[in-house]
């Protein structure tokens, strides 16, 4: 598996801190991107809803590369996405 990340996706800090990162931002710009009905789209920050479109459903952290896996992490020197 390979994961591709722009470097705008890089935080200072811990994982609360990328946490923070994908509700008071990556959330909200793709939530409006895509046209979703979801209070973040609208105030362009999170308050934990329960809407039936939320967009972030899954956390996934990483601390060690799972053994037996192939997983590499590419950053790629540009912005991308959100
Ligand atoms: S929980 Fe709701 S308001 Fe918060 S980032 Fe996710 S979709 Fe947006």
């Amino acid at each position: 598996m390979i994961v591709v990340a722009g470097r705008n996706k890089v935080v200072e800090g811990d994982d609360q801190d990328a946490i923070r990162r994908i509700k008071c931002a990556a959330s909200p710009a793709n939530a409006r991107r895509l046209s979703k009905a979801t209070p973040c789209a609208t105030t362009g920050f999170c308050s934990d809803c329960s809407s039936p479109a939320r967009i972030c459903r899954a956390t996934t952290i990483l601390t060690r590369k799972p053994s037996l896996t192939d997983l590499h992490v590419l950053v790629v020197n540009e912005d991308m996405g959100f």
